[in-house]
């Protein structure tokens, strides 16, 4: 089996006056190619830090990060760029569609950036939208489609130039529950198609479309393996009814 994601002792540190701040600690998981993976914890735990450092947009303080079998902290820029243009793709949050760019344009952008010529990144981005069943939205704006399908032109420019790591954080967050789960399904259709999916969800209902939970809590980084009931996460992660965002 092949890992494709692999933390070893990473800890992100930041300095807060004369105190330091550990947004994760000693975290070391492996993650295999083709596996659906949630990461859950409460706000402020840690899990957009260990996305950044899985996608090489952070650098960790201590210990090793491998995309693909490579240490990221051993690439320079140059190599690390690629990687991130190339084997990893990002869903953020907030979407950041361009809203001057239509659909297709936006789903070309990042292969455009790496230096590829319009026509063909035009044509991955159109077989991307076809696999995410958007293709007729390809000279509509941003503004112009819903949120659901905003969030699926998101999808669309994270796997074009048929990247292999697709990363979330929080894509259902401004979603209602049916359109939750069709980014749901989608997430799982690409899972389907051998690419492995990093999800960071507060939600224990979407969590259980993975097949694997990763618990961060204050830094933290726990396994869960096997398949968790939804409630089971939830008693764990927030005993006391405790406050989530
Ligand atoms: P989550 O995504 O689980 O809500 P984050 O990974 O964003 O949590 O943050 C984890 C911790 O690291 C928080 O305590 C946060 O305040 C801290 N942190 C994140 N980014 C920075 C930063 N740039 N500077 C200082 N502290 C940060
Ligand atoms: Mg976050």
């Amino acid at each position: 089996m092949n890992t494709l994601l692999e933390f070893r002792h990473v800890e992100r540190r930041y300095r807060d006056g004369q105190d330091d701040v550990y947004a994760l600690r000693n975290a070391s998981f492996a993650i295999t190619a083709g596996e659906f993976v949630a990461v859950m914890g409460p706000s402020g735990s840690g899990k957009s830090t260990l996305l950044n450092l899985a996608g090489g947009l952070d650098t960790p303080s201590a210990g090793h990060v491998l995309v693909d079998g490579h240490d990221l902290s051993a690439l320079d820029l140059r190599a690390l760029a690629a990687v991130r243009r190339r084997t990893v793709g990002y869903v953020f949050q907030k979407l950041n569609l361009l809203p001057t760019l239509t659909v297709v344009e936006n789903v070309m952008l990042p292969l455009e950036l790496d230096g590829m010529s319009a026509r063909a990144a035009r044509a991955a981005a159109r077989a991307a939208m076809g696999e995410i069943d958007i293709a007729s939205l390809a000279d509509r704006y941003p503004d112009d489609i819903s949120g659901g399908q905003q969030q699926r032109v998101a999808i669309a420019r994270a796997i074009v130039g048929d990247r292999q790591l697709l990363l979330a954080d929080e894509p259902t967050g401004a979603l209602d529950t049916v359109t939750g789960e069709s980014v749901m399904e989608l997430l799982t259709k690409q899972v389907a198609s051998g690419r492995t999916v990093v999800l960071v969800t507060h939600e224990p209902r979407f969590a259980s479309f993975a097949d694997r939970v990763l618990m961060v809590r204050d830094g933290l980084v726990t396994e869960n393996s096997g398949v968790v009931a939804p409630l089971r996460v939830a008693d764990e992660l927030w005993p006391e009814g405790e406050a989530v965002s």
